[in-house]
Order: C-alpha cells, then structure tokens, then sequence
C-alpha cells in the first residue's frame, strides 16, 4: 500500500477499526476513508453501493461487525447472523465490483468445531459441530470467509481472512450485558475496588481456557498481512499461549488492585471448552505479538479510567 493510497476502513469506531486507524496513522497512511454509521449503513446495500461507486477505495479493511460475549450471542442470535451476513455481503461484493485492489475480512476463533483438537489449526474449519452459545455468528463469519474465497477463485478478486483469537484493548466494550470476558473482568473488579466489596463474581466455572491478543498487535499483524499475504487459505492471529479463566481473573484482580474474593457462577455457560489457535503460519511469515497480556490488561485498564466519558 502506498502512503497515499485510498484505504477504507469499515468500522472505525469499534475496537478493530480503532485500532487499524492508530496503526495505519502510526505508519503515516494519510488518505484513509472514515464514516460513522449515520454516515453510511452497511446494512444498506443501495447506500454501501452508492459510496463504493463514488469514493472508489483502493484497500479496505473490513471491521464493521456485530461482536458480543457469551450472554449477548446466545440471547440475541438473529441480530448477530443477519446484520453481519448483511454488512459483510454488502462490503464484499461492493469492493469486488468497483475495482477495489485488495480487501482484509476479519473472521474470529469461534469459526472452529467446539471441541477441535488443540491448539486449532487453520484446517480445522468445517470438521466438526459449533459452540451452540456463539453459532449464528460464527456461522455469519464462515460465510464472510467463504464469500472472499469464492470471489478470489470465480472473479480473482484479492480478498484475504483473518481468525484473530479473543481480542481486547482500549475502546473495548465494558458493558456486562454485552462485554467478553476481560474487560467485563476489569469492569466487575474495579467496581468491586471501589464500592469496597468483598466478593466479585466471575461467571462459570473458571476452568475453560483462552487465548488473548491486544488489538494493536492484531493491527500490526493486519497491516503485516495486507502487505505481504495473498491467498485464500485463511490465517490465524494469536498470542499463541492461553490461560484460565480463574487464572485471568487472579491476574486482573491483581492488576486493578482488587483484594477481596474471587466466587464462581456454576449457574453461567462455560462456553468451548478451550480455544488456543496454531499460529505456526503466521508466525512462519516472521510475525510477533509484542504485547505481554499483563501489560496489556494494565494499559486497557488506564484507558478504562482515563476514559470514563466514552467507556460503554
Ligand atoms: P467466548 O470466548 O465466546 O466464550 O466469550 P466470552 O469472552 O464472553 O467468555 C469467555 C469465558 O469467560 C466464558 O467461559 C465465560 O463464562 C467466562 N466469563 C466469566 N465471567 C464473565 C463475564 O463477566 N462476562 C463474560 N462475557 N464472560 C465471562
């Protein structure tokens, strides 16, 4: 990519697409293409048409999605299915027609079988059944990437996917309704520190694992990946080492300074068992995460109280 050069960045307000505008800023990208969703409603394929027929990006990375925890994908799979198979359809196909040179899709871990041996690699997908609490969007997602694979082999439209592992970071959602698991834990544990109680609790049993990467090395590898990966065989992008649940509320206990106890919800999912991805291909390409998950907590959490005005 040219500095330049005319790259869209489809929602650039979440934590991915935040997240590639400090990276793409970062590295001196001057031309980017930011729209609010009053500016453009993805889920309207005429306006999506219209602005893809007028602006004519070049490279678009493609961040827009609907993103919950645990509790919002399995009270609200409609919404989850439609308004990502609609976004992703829309931006896809749109790119594809006016002449976009290269587009990055964003997939997520939760597009592999609920029991896939571990760590998860990249064939893995389409083995075995789903996690039940997550399916309408992960099926949404396998859609997303089989939509880029098929425009690459009928049209040779040069779309790339990406199954980045359970990301986290500033502009993240803290919501507890809403929220995955490290910034509800930051959230839970911080009102805890200062409403003085003396237990918080953690839903489930705290046995099943995950792997977690801040989403400035996601963006890293983002960009890595849009200069140097052409293929429709999607990519995994990790830390490459997970870590408990009961074990990462200790460490964000710790980070927040929360003293008091830590009490388990048997009554909440559990969710995958575990889910660590294979990140040997990647990694093979010469890429590193660089940040350590206890810094990163630490630095999600100084966001967290710097920015009390935007937190959700
Ligand atoms: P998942 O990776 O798709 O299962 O999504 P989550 O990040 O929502 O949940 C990961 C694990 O953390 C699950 O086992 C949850 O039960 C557990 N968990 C523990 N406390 C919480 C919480 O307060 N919020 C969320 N979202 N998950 C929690």
């Amino acid at each position: 990519m040219l500095k330049d050069a005319k790259i869209y960045v489809a929602g650039h307000r979440g934590l991915v697409g935040s997240a590639l505008v400090r990276a793409l800023q970062a590295r001196s990208y001057r031309n980017l293409i930011l729209l609010t969703r009053q500016q453009l409603d993805l889920t309207d394929q005429q306006a999506v048409e219209r602005f893809f027929s007028e602006q004519r990006p070049e490279f678009v990375f493609l961040a827009a999605a609907k993103v919950g925890g645990i509790l919002a994908n399995s009270t609200f799979p409609a919404d989850f299915i439609r308004n990502n198979l609609q976004v992703q359809t829309n931006v896809i196909d749109a790119a594809y027609r006016h002449g976009v040179k290269k587009l990055l899709f964003l997939g997520s871990s939760c597009i592999y079988p609920r029991l896939a041996p571990q760590p998860i690699k990249e064939e893995y997908l389409l083995t075995g059944p789903l996690e039940t609490t997550n399916e309408a969007y992960a099926i949404a997602k396998i859609a997303g990437i089989k939509m880029c694979q098929a425009y690459r082999r009928q049209y040779g439209f040069n779309a790339i996917s990406l199954m980045p592992t359970n990301l986290y970071g500033p502009g993240d959602n803290f919501d507890l309704t809403s929220s995955h698991v490290l910034p509800a834990l930051i959230r839970k544990f911080h009102d805890g520190k200062v409403q003085g109680a003396s237990e918080v609790v953690v839903w489930g049993t705290g046995k099943p694992r995950r792997e977690f990467l801040h989403v400035d090395d996601l963006a890293d590898a983002a960009l890595f990946l849009m200069e140097q990966y052409d293929s429709e065989e999607i990519i995994n992008v990790g830390s490459g080492t997970d870590i408990s649940i009961a074990e990462l509320a200790e460490m964000v206990a710790n980070v927040v300074g929360f003293k008091g106890k830590i009490v388990f919800d048997h009554s909440k999912p559990d969710g995958t068992p575990r889910k660590l991805l294979d990140v040997s291909k990647l990694y093979g390409l010469g890429w590193r995460p660089k940040i350590p998950l206890e810094a990163g907590i630490a630095a999600t959490y100084r966001w967290f109280l710097e920015n009390q005005a935007l937190v959700r």
